[in-house]
């Protein structure tokens, strides 16, 4: 599935849900307003059998909070079991994780990424507005124990609010087999009014003096994602560097999104997308089919932000 510009496509996020139990300042407002209607499982099952009959081979699960969306486990299964996918990941803040880990793995969650800012309980309520540090390491306990491996670790990193932090973060991996993933922040919705809590901090700088002070070598992995990873020498984890702004990646991206609401999004950066919602209602398999092609034929050569665009819709509707 190549789009204009040769880039083939095999990755799919699906936001299952634009609500969320926390408000992180930089992706979702105190008052968000939520659609009428989302997806019933059987749709998404369905949009993804015919995205991997075109060419798909990887989903992840996000929103919103995917874990609050009910039986989410059920809708694992389901694509484990009726779709032909390589890999199910889904992206968590994590504070549901402790009761679903076990759930989501016997479903065949494949791996699973964390958000953690921060690890001082103070600053992560704080950004998060309601977010609890304790409970989500309660969570990244149990996804560990049930085999949930390996595990990332998401970091957006704000200039001034937890960027004394990226050492303590990063030396996790120093002593755990976990992959520390450090964010550029991306405007994006929320983004831009963050309400003192800090602003874009360029993470390649951070990169060169991780690299100088700790020796680190590139690892091998490369994920379908945007992430390059690294490691220091002997250590059982990676540091990876998600850095659109500040060394694009949108030369090699993979990646569709579908929303909570049935729209394909082809570039977190704009707003345009392909409105599925009536084919997927209608479960019209070459409609869904042409809506995709459509959104590739769409799809920009890359980001805008650094001439000053910014996207409008909020990052919790478009899951990230
Ligand atoms: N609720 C889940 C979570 O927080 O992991 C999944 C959805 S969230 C939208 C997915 C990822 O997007 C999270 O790692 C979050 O930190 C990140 N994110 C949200 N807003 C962002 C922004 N403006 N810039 C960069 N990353 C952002
Ligand atoms: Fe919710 Fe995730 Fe957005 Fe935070 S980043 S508000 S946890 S969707």
């Amino acid at each position: 599935m190549k789009d204009r510009f040769g880039r083939e496509h095999n990755y799919l996020r699906i936001s299952v849900t634009d609500r969320c139990n926390l408000r992180c300042h930089y992706c979702m407002p105190l008052h968000a307003k939520f659609f009428d209607q989302v997806l019933s499982f059987d749709e998404i099952v369905t949009v993804v059998q015919v995205a991997s009959e075109l060419g798909i081979r990887s989903v992840r699960i996000t929103g919103g909070e995917p874990l609050v969306r009910p039986n989410l486990p059920e809708l694992i299964y389901r694509l484990k079991t009726e779709c032909d996918l390589e890999e199910i990941s889904c992206t968590t803040n994590g504070m549901l994780l402790e009761r679903f880990a076990k759930d989501l793995k016997d479903a065949g969650l494949d791996r699973i990424n964390v958000s953690v800012d921060t690890l001082r309980p103070e600053r992560f309520r704080k950004i998060t507005r309601f977010g609890s540090l304790e409970t989500v390491l309660y969570g990244l306990r149990r996804a560990l124990e049930v085999g949930l491996t390996p595990l990332k670790i998401n970091a957006v990193i704000l200039n001034g609010f937890n960027d004394d932090e990226i050492e303590d973060l990063f030396q996790l991996t120093l002593v755990e087999d976990v992959t520390v993933r450090f964010l550029e922040l991306m405007p994006i919705g929320e983004a831009l009014s963050l309400n003192g809590l800090g602003g874009y901090l360029n993470l390649s700088k951070v990169r060169r003096a991780l690299t100088e002070k700790y020796g680190l070598v590139p690892a091998d992995e490369r994920g379908h994602g945007p992430a390059r990873y690294w490691k220091a020498p002997g250590a059982p984890g990676k540091v990876g560097f998600i850095t659109p702004i500040s060394d694009r990646y949108c030369a090699t991206c993979s990646r569709l999104r579908l929303t909570a609401n049935g729209e394909i999004r082809p570039c977190l950066a704009y707003d345009v997308h392909v409105n599925l919602r009536d084919a997927i209602r209608q479960g019209d398999r070459e409609a869904i089919a042409a809506g995709i092609a459509r959104a590739l034929e769409i799809k920009p050569a890359g980001h805008h932000w650094d001439e000053g665009k910014i996207t409008q819709t909020v990052m919790s509707s478009l899951g990230g």
